[in-house]
């Protein structure tokens, strides 16, 4: 389907007279550089289901396999660009006076296309953690050298990313909330919008007065509640919407 040129007229209009712009973007945003959904076609790592390993219980069961999944996530994404899309939100910064761009993508892509205002809801896969002294490290080694991975304390490190049925960092979410409260326009980016508390933001938005727009090829329960739902594939799209004229 092509996106009527009436509403990206109008939502072009929206973002350059919006002071606070805040996208959420999920896996949908990275599908184009060559990183798989959780949902949705093509997704299976060897005979497990992610939902089943990202999960403490997973970890305390078999670190090794957990860690094995994470090390091959950390090795494609190494491997992989930012897209068009990722490189089209981190030009939408230098246009708009407040943006917060709010992630539940693990992958690092956004930073390494230049967005620099980003609040990561659900971790970081560069980010380490101790299980025994808290402590936190960045690690870029792929593949890892050891698996599973030690602190030097002696104690496993675990990934740094939040884990269902794990509680999203507090003070994000409430960054998060706040953007959603305060924004005028709401972006929508690559999301299925099924994983909470993530999944609210746009409806907290839209409770707000915002204008919320969504981009996914693929129709989602956000959809009919959205002023704007474009289908469309983020890295083909969002260049063309976020080109904006002063
Ligand atoms: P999801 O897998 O549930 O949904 C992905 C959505 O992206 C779908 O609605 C799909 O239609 C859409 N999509 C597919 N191709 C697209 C494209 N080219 N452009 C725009 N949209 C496209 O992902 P989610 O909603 O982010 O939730 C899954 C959870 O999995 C999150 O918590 C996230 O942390 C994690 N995850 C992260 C990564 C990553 O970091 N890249 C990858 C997979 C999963
Ligand atoms: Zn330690």
């Amino acid at each position: 389907m092509i996106p009527a040129v009436a509403d990206i007229d109008t939502v072009q209009r929206w973002l350059t007279e919006s002071q606070r712009v805040a996208v959420l973007t999920g896996a949908g945003i990275s599908a184009e550089s060559g990183i798989p959904v959780f949902r949705g076609a093509g997704g299976l790592w060897q005979q497990h289901r992610p939902e089943e390993l990202a999960t403490p219980e997973a970890f305390a069961r078999d670190p090794r396999l957990v860690w094995e999944w994470y090390d091959w996530r950390r090795t494609r994404v190494a491997a992989a660009e930012p897209n068009p899309g990722h490189r089209a939100l981190a030009q939408l910064e230098r246009h708009v006076p407040e943006l917060t761009l709010i992630t539940q993508n693990v992958d690092g892509l956004h930073e390494r296309a230049g967005s620099r205002r980003i609040l990561r809801l659900h971790g970081d896969l560069w980010t380490l953690q101790c299980t025994g002294c808290g402590r936190q490290d960045r690690n870029t080694d792929v593949p890892l050298n050891e698996l599973p991975p030690r602190c030097r304390c002696g104690a496993l490190l675990r990934p740094g990313v939040v884990w269902f049925g794990e509680a999203l960092p507090v003070e994000v979410l409430q960054q998060a909330s706040t953007a959603a409260e305060t924004a005028q326009v709401f972006l929508v980016v690559g999301t299925s919008a099924l994983v909470q508390p993530a999944a609210s933001l746009p409806f907290t938005a839209r409770a707000h007065g915002a204008h919320v727009v969504e981009i996914n090829p693929e129709k989602t329960t956000l959809s009919r509640y959205a002023d704007v739902s474009f289908l469309a594939r983020a890295g083909e799209f969002l260049p063309r919407l976020l080109q904006l004229r002063h």
